[in-house]
């Protein structure tokens, strides 16, 4: 009869369903049961100054150790995530636990990351004001990283949101910089506290022309724009010195510390600065 064919035909079509796809309908369902099921943590990279190399504050990291496959990278199950709307459920939780964290630094901020679709999420600004509130964290301890493709989509609802985030004393800094779409032009209407050079440039810094000569110009355009700017991914001690020449502002990377569980990321933020000579640096803490 029909049902029993409309079965069939459904299990064809699993059958024949491409890995991919399959794999992606699973993570998607995954992520949903591993809120409730305490498969997610955060870890926290510390970002810090050029000068005395003081941490300023921490980026928060988000990890899934899942039942099924073990570890996922977010680089993964954040763009799965994001075609759905398990991105806001997983958003949520991230910047409550993110929240959770920050009021155990000395004074440090926590910087969040919001994908495109939270960041358009209707009401996006009373959302999170309304997590810090109940968390009773001061925005200014609050950093939103956000990239060039949740702003560049439609730059005017963008620009009004950034405004007023940062009317309430929020942070924002534009993620993965030099990457995206962005119109050199447009970052101007952009209320913005920071630019973060993506690591793909200063990884190159070394070896292409080009790659230095990007880094070296986003460092310009942060300056004449009044911004920080801060390298991500450094990674040697070749960097450091050619980022603090260059005037880069703050700096993060497994130089200094790979992103850490929270009660590792307090004890660098109580210490203040981080120490040790580059040999002992490189390789201090794990995920
Ligand atoms: P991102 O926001 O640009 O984060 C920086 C990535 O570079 C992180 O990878 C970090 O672990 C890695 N990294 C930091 N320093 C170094 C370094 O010196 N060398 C190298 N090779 N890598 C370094 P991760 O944690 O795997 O995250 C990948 C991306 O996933 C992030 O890029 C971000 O786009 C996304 N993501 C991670 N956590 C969250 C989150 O909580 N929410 C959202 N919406 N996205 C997230
Ligand atoms: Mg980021
Ligand atoms: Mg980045
Ligand atoms: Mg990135």
């Amino acid at each position: 009869d029909a049902k029993r064919a409309g079965r069939s035909v459904t299990r064809l079509f699993d059958e024949s369903m491409d890995e991919g796809i399959r794999f992606r309908r699973r993570v998607e369902q995954g992520l949903a049961a591993a809120i409730g099921r305490g498969e997610l943590s955060l870890v926290y990279q510390p970002i810090v100054g050029r000068g005395d190399l003081e941490v300023i504050g921490f980026e928060a990291l988000v990890r899934w150790n899942t039942e099924e496959y073990g570890p996922i990278s977010p680089a993964i199950f954040i763009p799965i995530a994001e075609e759905s709307n398990v991105i806001h459920d997983l958003g949520d939780w991230i910047l409550d636990e993110a929240l959770k964290t920050v009021q155990r630094f000395p004074g440090q901020y926590v910087s969040v990351n919001f994908s495109p679709r939270q960041f358009r999420r209707h009401n996006f600004v009373g959302h999170v004001m309304e997590s810090v509130q109940r968390a009773g964290v001061l925005p200014g301890r609050v950093q939103i990283e956000i990239t060039e493709t949740a702003i560049f989509d439609d730059a005017e609802r963008a620009a009004e949101t950034l405004y007023r985030l940062r009317q309430m004393g929020f942070r924002i800094a534009l993620d993965d910089f030099g990457t995206g779409y962005s119109s050199l032009y447009n970052i101007r209407k952009f209320a913005l506290d920071s630019l973060k050079i993506d690591r793909s440039f200063i990884d190159g810094m070394g070896r292409e022309r080009e790659s230095a000569a990007i880094v070296h110009s986003i460092i310009h355009l942060g300056r004449a724009l009044g911004l920080e700017v801060i390298a991500e991914g450094v990674e040697t001690p070749a960097q450091v010195q050619a980022l603090r020449l260059a005037g880069t502002s703050h700096l993060q990377g497994f130089f200094f510390s790979p992103p850490v569980a929270a009660d590792h990321a307090i004890a660098l933020a109580e210490r203040r600065v981080i120490g040790g000579t580059p040999g002992d640096r490189a390789d201090t803490g794990t995920n």
